[in-house]
């Protein structure tokens, strides 16, 4: 059997096509620019074991029924998919679903109206998730569609974490708290962390760094979310490539009173032009560190902003847990900077933290590896995530597969 993974935004659609029996990525592609003048189409596939082939062309996708038809296409085509009777589900990544769902759900109407109404907390993703899922459902009818949400493994979160020191009615009347995101990546690196240490995911505290252009932190305690850096959006926590994380709040008044911005300026510049890009003009760790190195003081003032909240955040969550089995590094930023990674656990000897420097730092090291001393109460994990693979699972697994 097989099952589709979408992750269907605004404007694109991302997939992968999984084969159950050992959970190999078959096929995987992008459509993009839906609705503009030219799409965007790639696809890589691999028959038999053999060699990764690809296809890319440019043709007009104006619609998502459009980009999906050439997905179903195109694996049909190059063989990945036979036919939809192989296909034992489809998974759905959505970013948000509020409060209604703390694990992956089979879609019916009662699901599409729940990602519907938590549509004004995501305006950014939420309606392109509905796109994806409601073509998806139209076009197989017979394949259940699951939808795998990136707030579901924050939901174990308590109150003490989740509500803002804010009055109660925003809570109950316009569901205003913290939900967190990236939860699937948070679970898989975290049960794969598991298995790293020879435990059982209950048995584990864990504080998991999922670092790419958007960046977040998780507190895990016996496996479950205890806290974490987001909150009511993506935008709080820690520094990321465009997104500023926290910040005084006052800071909104001060700049709608003292330079006239309206909320969709504030919106942009907190979410589009701040972060890395704000601080030193770029957004992408990989430019900022050759900068760094050839002495950009702007380059290195980005870097040392980004590992002081990292910092920040391993403390706090420390002091939350008590007791930490592991901390893990994931995402672009976590799994390929060495530095980075340094930089956030340098000066926690006390705390149990023993980076193995020339295990950080060697080369061209790929895969799931130690980076602590043998020494070291905590361990230092990197951990490469694979949301598409978690959704996979959890998609099988939600119909019972
Ligand atoms: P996304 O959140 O878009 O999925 P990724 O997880 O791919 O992003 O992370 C993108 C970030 O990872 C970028 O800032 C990129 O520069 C950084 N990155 C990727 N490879 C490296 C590397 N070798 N060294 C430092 N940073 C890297």
């Amino acid at each position: 059997m097989k099952v589709l993974v979408l992750n269907s935004g605004s404007s694109s659609i991302k997939y992968q096509l999984f084969r159950t029996a050992d959970w190999e990525a078959i096929a995987f592609g992008l459509v993009a620019r839906i609705g503009e003048p030219k799409g965007e189409l790639k696809l890589n596939w691999r028959e038999q074991d053999g060699p990764l082939q690809s296809r890319q062309d440019a043709l007009p996708i104006p619609t998502h029924e459009a980009g999906i038809d050439h997905i179903v296409a195109g694996l049909r085509t190059s063989g990945a998919l036979a036919g939809f009777s192989e296909l034992a589900a489809i998974g759905h990544r959505v970013v948000h679903g509020g409060e209604h769902f703390q694990r992956p759900t089979i879609v019916d109407d009662r699901v599409v109206e729940a990602i519907r109404e938590v549509v004004p907390l995501a305006p950014l993703h939420n309606p392109g998730h509905l796109s994806g899922i409601e073509v998806a459902r139209r076009l197989f009818p017979t394949v259940p569609s699951v939808a795998v949400f990136d707030t579901a493994f924050h939901q174990s979160m308590p109150p003490t974490a989740y509500r803002y020191a804010i009055p109660e009615h925003l809570y109950t009347q316009h569901r205003v708290r913290r939900y967190g995101f990236h939860g699937t990546s948070h679970l898989y690196v975290a049960k794969r962390a598991a298995a790293f240490l020879g435990k059982e995911l209950a048995g584990c505290n864990l504080i998991t760094l999922h670092l790419g252009n958007g960046a977040s932190a998780t507190a895990i305690r016996a496996g479950r979310s205890l806290d974490t850096s987001m909150g009511l959006t993506p935008l709080e926590g820690l520094v990321m490539g465009t997104r500023c994380g926290d910040i005084d709040p006052a800071l909104h008044f001060f700049l709608s009173t003292n330079l006239g911005l309206d909320t969709a300026a504030l919106d942009d510049l907190f979410n589009r032009r701040s972060g890395l890009l704000g601080i030193c003009g770029v957004n992408d760790m990989r430019e900022i560190e050759r900068l760094a190195a050839a002495g950009d003081e702007r380059a290195k003032l980005a870097i040392g902003i980004t590992t002081h909240r990292l910092k920040k955040y391993i403390g706090a969550f420390y002091a939350e847990l008590g007791k930490v089995d592991a901390i893990v590094f994931t995402g672009g930023i976590g799994e390929n900077s060495a530095g980075i990674r340094r930089g956030a656990c340098q000066g926690l000897e006390r705390l149990g933290i023993r980076l193995d420097e020339a295990a950080n730092a060697a080369r061209g090291q790929s895969g799931e590896r130690c980076i602590s001393t043998t020494q070291s109460e905590v361990g230092v994990l990197v951990i490469p995530t694979n949301e598409e693979l978690e959704i996979a699972r959890q998609a099988l697994a939600a119909v019972g597969r």
